[in-house]
């Protein structure tokens, strides 16, 4: 049986008749139909992920061109920029270092088969019945599914969940033709470092995509139609991060629109519009990094009552519930953040519902994590948020470069801030850049899950010397009772 064949793969459905059918297989998907299938429901999931091989792969944009590839490569940038230029603070001396990229892509993509591979397995062993091809909701209760031959099957479905993602957003006057002019997917699979590189939008995915082909080698120039830099993020960390990719060599232009791009002699022309006019850059390969759109097309038959609103998402309300019984939606197809994590938790939360049990996502506690050098991590209100609903605040900061570990670390860049109410010591965000500011901020989410005070977390333990330290100390100075830093 080919991969491409709509009949099932792994636990045999020969009847068709299922208790739950999930279309699409990302992070949001695929944690549905398990939890589903925990939950002794008779599933099927289906997803028509094609990788550039041309083979079917699990896993969604996440897994196969987004959180896991990206990942891979900073981890591997990040290393190679260290040898050559933090190796000898520690002592350590190197006569050369040198780039072997297509080793590096080589463990990147590695990476990407084992997870994805590791999708099959879940599945199978949960009894998922797997289908690799087109899911299309035909009419509520029933899917067909086409498999690459075109070969069509219709299953039966007592629910159905829509967890088709999204797709990167294309600029019409910026033509892409994968060459030169890519999207964030071809700009992780480059197998040369291009000496120019050109990155339209100063997102979270711009900015990683710059920094991993910055630290390899890259003039890389980022050009954001925004006045300010990351206005998602908490205004002292942005001024913090926009700091250190100066330091790094990045050129971030705010404030500037590209109004076209065009390929010529091997190099793209790119145009772009100012406070002080029009602009030109050619650059050798241009990144479109302006968003992600959510993805529908072909997802269900028209008047079947699935809505979308304004911008493409389905309609769904705060249990993702569609306006058709039993017909859910969740991920990046959803509003909320474009987030794995986010999209995970309303999958389960969908599988749990669906079986009678309890389920719940916290939207106010969802992490945002952008893993650069330093990384930047945080959640909750950020300081203007906070202080907008007009609650009086107090705020704690830490530098880490009063901890001792992030010192060992050659890492003490940045720092750990609490914005917590004044009236009722409530930890209302929490913003974090610095060394495995993502890992940290997984304490600051469970902290507010559990509607911690600054208090809790002042009187919690934490390890020492660890980076740890840095909520505490920050979470203490809110109060003004930090031991290892200078209150103010
Ligand atoms: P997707 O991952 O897009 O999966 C949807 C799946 O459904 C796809 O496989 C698609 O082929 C399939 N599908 C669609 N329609 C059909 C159909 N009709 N029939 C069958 N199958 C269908 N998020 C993070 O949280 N952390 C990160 O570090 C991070 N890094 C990223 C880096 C990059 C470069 C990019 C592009 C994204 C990144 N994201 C990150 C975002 C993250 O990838 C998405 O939020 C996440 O993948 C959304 O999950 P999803 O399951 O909703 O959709
Ligand atoms: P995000 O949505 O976080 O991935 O970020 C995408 C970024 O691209 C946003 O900050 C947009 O302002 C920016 N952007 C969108 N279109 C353009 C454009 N034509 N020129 C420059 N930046 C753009």
């Amino acid at each position: 049986m080919s991969a491409a064949d709509p009949s099932p793969r792994g636990d045999s459905a020969a009847a068709g008749q299922f208790d739950v059918v999930v279309i699409g297989g990302g992070p949001a998907g695929y944690p549905a139909a398990i939890r589903a299938a925990q939950n002794k429901l008779k599933v099927a999931c289906i997803d028509e992920w094609k990788n550039r091989d041309g083979s079917y792969a699990f896993g969604g944009t996440c897994l196969n061109a987004g959180c896991i590839p990206s990942k891979a490569l900073l981890e591997s940038s990040e290393l190679y920029h260290r040898a050559q230029h933090e190796f000898a603070v520690h002592g350590i001396k190197l006569s050369s270092v040198a780039l072997d990229l297509a080793a590096m892509q080589k463990r990147r993509a590695g990476i990407v088969k084992t997870m994805t591979g590791g999708i099959t397995a879940l599945f199978k062993a949960n009894g998922v019945t797997a289908y690799q091809g087109h899911g299309r909701l035909v009419a509520p209760g029933q899917v067909e599914v086409t498999g690459g031959d075109g070969a069509r099957k219709l299953l039966g479905a007592r629910h159905v969940i829509l967890a088709s993602g999204s797709m990167p957003v294309q600029l019409k006057s910026v033509p892409q033709d994968g060459q030169f002019i890519v999207d964030s997917w071809n700009a992780l699979e480059f197998d040369a470092v291009p000496p120019r590189l050109g990155v339209i939008g100063a997102g979270v995915i711009g900015l990683e995509l710059g920094s991993v082909w910055r630290r390899l080698g890259s003039d890389v120039t980022v050009i954001e139609a925004l006045d300010s830099f990351l206005p998602m993020a908490d205004q002292a960390v942005a001024k913090e991060a926009l700091k250190h990719f100066k330091k790094l060599g990045l050129n971030i232009t705010l404030g500037a629109k590209v109004s076209d791009a065009a390929v010529r002699d091997g190099a793209v022309a790119v145009n772009y519009t100012n406070a002080q006019g029009e602009h030109s850059l050619v650059v050798d390969k241009l990144v479109v990094a302006v968003g992600r759109c959510p993805f529908t097309d072909g997802l269900f038959a028209p008047g079947v009552g699935v809505t979308l609103d304004a911008r493409g998402f389905i309609e769904v309300d705060e249990h993702c519930h569609t306006k058709v019984p039993n017909v859910w939606a969740v991920g990046d197809v959803v509003r909320g953040p474009m987030l794995a994590h986010k999209g995970k938790e309303e999958g389960v939360m969908v599988a749990d519902l669906i079986a009678g049990l309890y389920g719940e996502v916290n939207y106010k506690t969802i992490p945002s994590v952008i893993y650069t050098a330093p990384e930047i991590a945080w959640v909750g209100q950020t300081e203007e948020q906070a202080k907008a609903s007009g609650r009086p605040l107090k705020i704690g900061s830490f530098p880490f470069t009063a901890s001792g570990r992030a010192r060992a670390m050659e890492a003490s860049s940045g720092f750990c801030k609490v914005v917590a109410a004044a009236d009722d010591d409530e930890i209302l965000g929490v913003h974090i850049i610095g060394p495995m500011a993502g890992e940290l901020i997984a304490e600051a989410v469970l902290a507010m899950e559990y509607s911690a005070s600054a208090e809790d977390i002042q009187r919690t333990i934490h390890a020492h010397p660890t980076l740890s330290e840095a909520l505490h100390e920050a979470a203490l100075a809110a109060d003004k009772r930090a031991i290892d830093s200078i209150n103010r």
